[in-house]
C-alpha cells in the first residue's frame, strides 16, 4: 500500500496550468518563472489556498517578480565557500549544517537555497552523504549536527534512519537537529512509524517552519504533537515576507498558537538577500516593530529572536528593540515595554576593566 503522503505529493501541483483549474487567473507568463525556479505545491497546501493572492498563495505560487530582481544574489550567505565538502556548510565553531535533500514537499517562492532547491541536477547521494559524515567524523569540535535541506522529511524512512544512526555513532556529536517545513506543507508526512524511528536517536530537537497562522490547521497540529509525543522538543522558524506575514497581529497570532501546537517560536528570519526574492523584502524597522508588539505584552515564550542573516556569510546576528536608554557607572537606565523608564544602580563596588563596558 502506498502511504498516504506520497499519494498527496504525486497529486502535486507543478504546473501553472494546474493553478487555472482552481483559480480564474492568467498563468501563461509563469511558465517562463517555473522553466527558471521549479514550482512545486503539495495538494494539502494548494487546498489552504483561500484566494488568489492571500498569505498562502504568495508563498507558493510563483509570480513574474522572480524574474524582476535587480538587487540579489544567487548564494547570499556564501555557503558554497564555506562547505569543505559539497553539501555540508561549517560556518560556526562548534555546529555544522547538512544539506540532506534537495526536495521539498512545497517550493517557497523566498526559498534562501532557491539556487539548489529542487534542481534535478544536484543530487545527495549515499556517497555524497558518508563523505559529509567523514567530515563530521573527523571534526572534533562539531557537536551539533542540523540536517537542512531542501526538506530532510522528503527522504524515505530507510535513508533518514541511515543518516541518524551513522551520526549517533560518532562521540563528539551530543546534538542532532532536523529543520522540516513538512509539518506545515505536508503533516501527513509526520507518521507513527517515522516518529518511531526519530524516537530511538535521541537528543533530537526539530525545527519547523510556519509563516502564517493560516498555515496552523487541525493536520498541522496532529503532526506536531505526534513529534512532540516522540520526546521530540519543537521550536519554529519564520521568514518576514512582505505581503504575508509583516504585521504585528499576524505574527502574534501565529506565534501564540504554535504554542498551542507545542511549538515554541525560535527564529524570526530578515529575509536574505537571494535573486528573485526582493518583492518579498520588508524594511528592518517593520520587525523590529513585531519585535516590540510582542515583547511584553504577550508570552514570553511566544517571542522568537529576530535575526539579520549577515551577508557574505557572518552568521546570524540578533537585532532588536533598543531597551538600553543609557548605561554610565552608575547606574542602567531603561525602557519598559510600556515606553515607561526605569533606572537600575550600578554595583559601585565592583570595578569594571574598560573591555566590560558597553555602550548601548
Ligand atoms: C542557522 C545555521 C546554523 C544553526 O544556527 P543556530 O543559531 O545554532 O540555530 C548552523 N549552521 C549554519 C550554516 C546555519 O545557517
Ligand atoms: S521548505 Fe525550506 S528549503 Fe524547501 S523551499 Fe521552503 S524554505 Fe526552501
Amino acid at each position: 500500500m502506498v502511504e498516504e503522503w506520497k499519494q498527496i505529493i504525486a497529486q502535486s501541483i507543478t504546473k501553472p496550468e494546474q493553478v487555472r483549474h482552481k483559480f480564474n487567473v492568467n498563468v501563461r507568463k509563469l511558465k517562463t518563472v517555473v522553466s527558471q525556479y521549479p514550482m512545486r505545491i503539495s495538494k494539502y497546501y494548494f487546498d489552504l489556498i483561500e484566494e488568489v493572492d492571500d498569505p498562502i498563495w504568495k508563498q507558493c505560487v510563483p509570480s513574474p517578480l522572480e524574474l524582476q530582481d535587480p538587487h540579489g544574489l544567487d548564494d547570499p550567505l556564501n555557503e558554497e565557500e564555506q562547505s569543505p565538502v559539497p553539501g555540508l556548510v561549517h560556518r560556526y565553531p562548534d555546529r555544522v549544517l547538512m544539506c540532506v535533500s534537495n526536495s521539498c514537499a512545497t517550493y517557497c517562492r523566498f526559498c534562501t537555497r532557491k539556487r539548489k532547491v529542487g534542481n534535478p541536477v544536484i543530487t545527495y547521494s549515499r556517497e555524497r552523504l558518508l563523505q559529509q559524515i567523514q567530515y563530521i567524523k573527523k571534526t572534533s569540535a562539531i557537536r551539533d549536527v542540523l540536517l537542512s535541506g531542501g526538506d530532510p522529511f522528503m527522504l524515505s524512512d530507510e535513508r533518514i534512519e541511515f543518516l541518524l544512526q551513522k551520526l549517533r555513532t560518532i562521540p563528539h556529536v551530543e546534538i542532532l537537529r532536523i529543520g522540516s517545513r513538512v509539518p506545515c506543507t505536508l503533516p501527513q508526512r509526520i507518521t507513527p512509524k517515522l516518529c518511531s524511528i526519530l524516537k530511538k536517536y535521541p537528543p533530537i530537537y526539530v525545527n519547523v517552519h510556519f509563516n502564517h497562522p493560516l498555515e496552523i490547521t487541525e493536520d498541522s497540529a496532529r503532526a506536531c504533537g505526534l513529534l512532540a509525543d516522540a520526546g521530540i522538543p519543537l521550536a519554529s522558524q519564520s521568514v518576514l515576507l512582505r505581503g504575508v506575514n509583516d504585521d504585528p497581529v499576524v505574527m502574534k497570532n501565529l506565534f501564540q498558537k504554535l504554542l498551542t501546537i507545542r511549538v515554541r517560536p525560535y527564529y524570526i528570519f530578515q529575509i536574505d538577500l537571494v535573486r528573485g526574492t526582493y518583492h518579498f523584502r520588508t524594511p528592518v524597522e517593520t520587525g523590529l516593530n513585531i519585535l516590540a508588539s510582542l515583547i511584553g505584552h504577550t508570552s514570553g515564550l511566544a517571542v522568537p529572536r529576530y535575526v539579520i542573516d549577515s551577508p557574505g556569510g557572518g552568521g546570524k546576528i540578533p537585532i532588536q528593540p533598543n531597551y538600553i536608554q543609557s548605561i554610565d557607572e552608575d547606574k542602567i537606565v531603561l525602557r519598559n515595554y510600556e515606553g515607561k523608564t526605569y533606572a537600575y544602580p550600578q554595583n559601585p563596588l565592583t570595578e569594571k576593566t574598560p573591555k566590560q563596558r558597553i555602550t548601548p
